[in-house]
């Protein structure tokens, strides 16, 4: 299996998830972010939760580490669910 390297710390995240982990995460870097999408440039890193959240946010607390956070999967469902809803009415 293959394993990531963080872009933070250059150590080795697991390519294996848990249950308790966001590990491994990803990056997605957006250039241009003033500028229409079709413009802009994306280019992916690795790196560990844990590493991010210290670099970014001062060891507070991130909404995505949250254990109610909603994964995208069941963002998806509730637009569809919203949209389905809409087309009733
Ligand atoms: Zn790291």
């Amino acid at each position: 299996m293959l394993d990531y390297e963080c872009c933070i710390c250059k150590d080795t995240v697991s390519a294996v998830s848990s249950a308790v982990s966001l590990d491994p995460c990803a990056l997605i870097l957006v250039s241009n972010i003033d500028q229409p999408r079709e413009g802009q440039k994306e280019q992916q890193f690795f790196c560990h939760f844990e590493c991010f959240r210290r670099l970014v946010n001062n060891d507070g607390i991130m909404y995505i580490m949250e254990l109610d956070a909603a994964t995208i999967g069941e963002i998806e469902r509730d637009e569809e669910n919203w949209s389905e809803d809409e087309g009733r009415a």
